[in-house]
């Protein structure tokens, strides 16, 4: 299998990387079994980086079985709590250790920011292997009173070989959240990045392997969905499917469970989050969170506050605010210092938005600002703003995930209420208010997994993430995360519980 190595001569960051690449199974880098390669572009320029072996359904078929042999040997109930919290541990030191490497990776394979790749993106990973690592040695089960004739406990054992299908929008950010409390509670895993951005998960294997884990405890397969994704959901022996991408392929994904093993299966699916600004809210904060809820990591965000509910007798003085700040968004170079925004992580997301902002055109909404391309090279879009939207535009009703909002103007609680819920979607809102009462009662009535006050797109580490309504299954994040990856056992002994 191949070696990439890089030189970094910019102003961000003067240095090398240099790390195998492949099919990593079993702690080694070995070649995919069809032979085939995938090719890496750079998303600021469209020029390849790399090639790297691609991973397709045989070698799923391999590393589970890796995956499992070392699961009932030097992984699973065999390694103690301390043991997984302490290589966890490890492995964050040494994320932190080549922190400006890992950030360096992430910006020339994303696009995005070198600076949001290391304040945002490696570090949020880091804080995410750490506060797992905390977890490793507490997962414990309960003791539960019935009679003096009987002891009952129930156990939390690991589920087996789990798989895990991550996207390109933050892409070692995704991997953290996934391996964090699959490795805590002790299960092996076959981890499939997104083919578009899989150069941090591979430099990851590196670390996974300096950290010490038993080799095939993490097996990283980069393949495209449709063989490596479709392989890993049907596969009869993975235990458990943890997705984070389109509603669409999430749909695939149960069926695919639900057809095989009836594999546990949860989803971090899209959003249309809505962002309501009500007219006691404190003005510039107000358009400051806007501005990062939708234009945050160039829109690619699944809970992007993409849907910007102004009180009515706000509204004018709303936009030119938010368009003024729209306007000083500096997009260009990722690695240029004092640069927002970079290019859009494909060719194909470039043109998905493009062809968004021309269906609203189309429909008869008005391109308020932005709405064409930066530059001459790259995926670059102009932070782009609609107004004049009816509810039934798909502008307005789907996910774009791009640097793309629209602005609705709004009556009342009840008005803006009814629209906010009027989606599919459930992942995230936001509220901004200055009256307490009046910020809560909406927050609550949002049917949204994450509902936030006076700010937007705040994640941390220990709080949980995660969707209603078509947004997804399950949690991830917190010590929610962790029922996912635990089966319960509860255990009956009979101490003089005579037949
Ligand atoms: P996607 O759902 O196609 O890809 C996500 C992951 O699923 C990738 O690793 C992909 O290879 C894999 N995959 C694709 N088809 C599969 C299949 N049939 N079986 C198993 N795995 C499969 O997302 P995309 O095409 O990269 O982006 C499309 C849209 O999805 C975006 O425009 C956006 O709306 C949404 N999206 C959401 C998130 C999120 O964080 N919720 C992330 C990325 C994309």
């Amino acid at each position: 299998a191949p070696t990439f190595t890089h030189e970094f001569k910019t102003e961000s960051f003067n240095g090398k990387t240099t790390f195998q690449t492949g099919v990593f199974i079993g702690g080694e880098f070995r070649d995919g079994a069809d032979k085939t390669t995938i090719d890496v572009i750079n998303p600021t320029n469209g020029k390849l980086i790399t090639q790297i072996a691609e991973a397709t359904a045989a070698d799923v078929d391999i590393a589970v079985k890796v995956a499992q042999t070392v699961l009932e040997t030097e992984w699973g109930l065999n390694a103690s709590g301390e043991l997984r919290a302490s290589l966890l541990m490890k492995l964050a030191l040494l994320m932190e250790r080549d922190l400006d490497e890992l950030s360096a990776i992430e910006s020339l394979d994303n696009g995005k920011t070198f600076g949001w790749a290391k304040g945002t993106d490696v570090t949020f990973s880091i804080q995410t292997i750490k506060y797992f690592a905390g977890w490793a040695d507490k997962i414990s089960g309960q003791t539960i009173e019935t009679d003096e004739k009987k002891l009952i406990y129930t156990r939390h054992e690991p589920l087996g070989v789990v798989g895990q299908i991550i996207p390109w929008n933050f892409p070692l950010l995704m991997f953290a959240w996934k391996i964090g409390p699959a490795l805590a509670t002790g299960n092996t895993i076959v981890i499939k990045p997104s083919e578009f951005t899989p150069l941090t998960a591979l430099r990851m294997a590196a670390l996974i392997n300096e950290a010490g884990f038993p080799k095939g405890v993490v097996n990283i397969l980069v393949g495209y969905g449709q063989t490596v994704g479709q392989a890993i959901a049907e596969h009869m022996d993975i235990q458990k499917v943890a997705f984070t991408g389109s509603t669409l392929v999430g749909r695939k994904i149960m069926a695919a469970a639900a057809a095989s093993n009836l594999k546990n299966v949860t989803l971090e699916l899209g959003g249309k989050s809505p962002n309501i600004i009500f007219d006691d809210a404190d003005m510039e904060q107000a358009v400051n969170w806007a501005a990062h809820g939708i234009f945050w990591n160039h829109g690619q965000a699944c809970c992007a506050g993409s849907r910007i509910f102004v009180q009515e007798g706000i509204y004018d003085e709303f936009l030119a605010k938010f368009t003024a700040k729209t306007q000083t968004i500096n997009v260009g170079d990722p690695f240029a210092p004092g640069v927002d925004q970079g290019p859009q992580v494909s060719q194909l997301q470039y043109d998905r938005i493009m062809g968004y902002i021309d269906s609203g055109r189309q429909e008869g909404a008005t391109v308020h600002i932005g709405g064409e391309r930066h530059g001459t090279e790259g995926y670059f879009i102009k932070p782009t703003i609609f107004t004049d939207v009816t509810p039934e535009m798909k502008i307005v009703k789907e996910e774009i995930f791009g640097p793309v909002g629209v602005v609705i103007k709004f009556k009342d609680e009840e008005d803006v209420l009814r629209q906010a819920n009027d989606t599919v979607y459930g992942l995230a809102a936001a509220v901004f208010s200055q009256n307490i009462n009046r910020a809560l009662e909406t927050a609550h009535k949002l049917q949204a997994g994450t509902a936030w006050v006076n700010c937007v797109n705040q994640l941390h580490a220990n709080v949980p993430f995660g969707g209603f309504k078509q947004s997804g299954i399950g949690r991830e994040l917190g010590e929610y995360a962790l029922h996912n990856y635990t089966n319960v056992k509860a255990v009956h002994v009979n101490l003089r519980h005579t037949k």
